[in-house]
């Protein structure tokens, strides 16, 4: 069984990894508008915007392609873990009933169901960036002929006409399926769905191969507060999956399970559970179905169950998505960006105070890689940097390539030495991405004071650089050893050969995972927690001690970093200067 919140949560990550790109494509649309000769006669408007579609096309299919082959990635992380997760608890009922169900791992068919889940699910990325790349380019087919016309109809003028459309552009976002109905779906939806659908659909596989397996007939659905009115009629309740009970229904014709608009269907958060007369306990009983509606959360005065906080962090997240879309948008036809870059930072204070009124949190940061995440948020607060430094203020760091060719040792102190003088400048981590001789390969990345930001530029660059060519380089204001997203990128990324980490107080670290595991972001952060928690009372004492926080945590995170690299057979060393 998964729970609702579960399946709620799925999707966040890949919500903000499609949101980037969805960025990079206003950006490339709104470019091409201000290229565009809107000053030419109607037939030859029809004759240049068709060559334009055609070359956007290709664009936005080869940006999309990039972005649903680190999808698959996580994909398949999220469906084996929630496979897994479903698994651990529906077999406790089983136990519970006497039964002994056999592991995941050493089950072929269902190994086989697992896998073909995972198929489905990544076809289901794949059309999403076919019919995105026709619906994109539909969209930029009637904002050329939307200004066209307003220009020559004198409506309005150039500039005012591209402002309008683009803004119209940033505010709905992406378009990514057209139904023939007209309703279109613009890319969260899309992506939201096509994630539930698969994740939630190849769990419910496995878990009927399980109810076969152990010769198993009821079921009980879940319930969740918020659910569409037609799946409110049957969640919560006991079925029969044979439909040939005396006491209860039918599962798949009550519940249209198998159906897109039944339970696992499109969207649907719902799941079940096998059920024992006599054994088990029904799971939604009146308390239960209670609570689930209760008030728990006080945003502003006003009570809120926990989906209704959930449905509110949403729409704030959205907003700060919008005005991150219209600012790129601004921003890539020259016009001004103040409207949006002070929306962003006030939703940006109401994101920080709702989540301290409600206590709820931001899903992403507990979640797989969240540095794709917040890439998007690097590169923005970069460009507004970039642009604070024009006009004298604030600052970038060059992005000239250092060193001199087969001098490598001296390009990484040089590397080093980069890094940490602009941490030192800004107070902020700094990430370069070096060759086997110490050279740049893509531009440097900056990030704020604890985490860096990896930019769609490098993801693109490291998904086709060959296998351990790459050696990343960042500083640690704090001097602290390899944090878990430092470890989920060298684990993650295959070229990547070795992460190196330099402290402003000139302490050196360095990873290497060669043959070793590469776990995912959910068991590194796990295997991190535990060493960390192994080892707090003595650092803890350490602290008391001394009062130096710093000092403190820049041993601990070396024992914690010592410790998963034996688990994982990975190569780590510190040189203290
Ligand atoms: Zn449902």
């Amino acid at each position: 069984m998964l729970r609702p919140t579960y399946i709620d949560n799925l999707p966040n990550n890949l919500v903000d990894l499609y949101s980037q790109a969805e960025t990079d494509i206003i950006i490339d649309i709104a470019r091409r508008l201000t290229t565009y000769d809107f000053f030419i006669p109607s037939a030859e408007h029809q004759f240049r915007k068709l060559q334009d579609m055609g070359l956007l096309y290709d664009e936005i299919l080869k940006k999309l392609t990039a972005t649903t082959g680190i999808a698959k990635e996580q994909l398949e992380s999220l469906i084996k873990e929630a496979g897994a997760e479903t698994l651990k608890h529906d077999d406790s009922i089983y136990r519970k009933a006497g039964k002994t169900p056999t592991p995941l791992d050493s089950n072929p068919a269902m190994q086989l169901t697992l896998a073909a889940g995972i198929k489905k699910t990544n076809s289901l990325f794949e059309n999403l960036t076919r019919t995105t790349a026709n619906t994109a380019t539909k969209q930029f087919e009637n904002a050329l002929d939307r200004i066209y016309m307003q220009i020559t109809s004198g409506a309005f003028d150039y500039n005012s006409s591209i402002r309008m459309v683009v803004k119209d552009l940033a505010s709905k976002g992406v378009a990514t399926v057209q139904y023939s109905s007209g309703h279109i779906d613009y890319m969260e939806v899309a992506v939201r769905r096509a994630t539930v659908t698969g994740v939630n659909q190849t769990a419910a596989k496995l878990q009927e191969a399980r109810a076969d397996e152990m010769g198993s007939d009821l079921v009980e659905t879940t319930a969740h507060a918020g659910a569409r009115p037609e799946h409110q009629l049957w969640q919560g309740k006991i079925f029969s999956r044979s439909g040939k009970h005396p006491k209860y229904p039918d599962f798949v014709s009550s519940t249209g399970y198998g159906t897109g608009e039944g339970l696992c269907g499109w969207n649907c958060r719902h799941n079940f559970f096998p059920y024992f007369e006599g054994i088990s306990e029904p799971a939604y009983n009146k308390a239960e179905l209670e609570e689930m509606n209760a008030k728990n959360y006080t945003y502003n005065g006003q009570a809120m169950t926990e989906y209704e906080a959930t449905q509110r962090q949403r729409h704030i997240e959205r907003q700060i998505r919008k005005w991150k879309r219209e600012y790129a948008g601004m921003e890539a036809v020259g016009m001004p960006t103040d409207e949006s870059i002070s929306k962003i930072s006030a939703w940006q204070r109401t994101q920080k105070d709702f989540i301290k009124q409600t206590g709820l949190k931001r899903q992403t940061e507990r979640e797989q890689i969240p540095e794709f995440g917040k890439s998007q948020a690097g590169k923005v607060s970069a460009s507004i940097k970039n642009s604070a430094s024009k006009s004298g203020k604030g600052s970038i760091i060059d992005n000239n390539k250092v060193g001199l060719k087969d001098n490598a040792d001296q390009n990484f102190e040089k590397a080093f030495n980069k890094a940490v003088d602009h941490g030192k400048k800004t107070g902020n981590e700094c990430l370069l991405w070096l060759d086997a001789n110490g050279m740049e390969v893509v531009k440097v990345a900056t990030g704020n004071k604890d985490s860096v930001a990896i930019n769609q530029e490098t993801i693109d660059y490291l998904m086709s650089a060959k296998e351990n060519t790459v050696i990343s380089l960042h500083n640690h204001p704090k001097s602290s050893a390899f944090s878990p997203e430092d470890i989920n990128i060298a684990c993650h990324f295959k070229a990547v050969k070795e992460m190196r980490v330099i402290g402003h107080d000139g302490t050196k670290y360095y990873l290497e995972i060669g043959e070793g595991d590469r776990p995912s972001m959910n068991e590194i952060r796990k295997e991190y927690e535990e060493a960390k928690n192994k080892t707090h009372d003595k650092y803890y004492k350490i602290f008391i001690e001394t009062g130096d926080t710093a000092a403190t945590w820049k041993e601990h995170s070396n024992e914690i970093n010592e410790a998963i690299a034996k688990k994982f057979k990975w190569n780590y060393r510190r040189e203290i200067e």
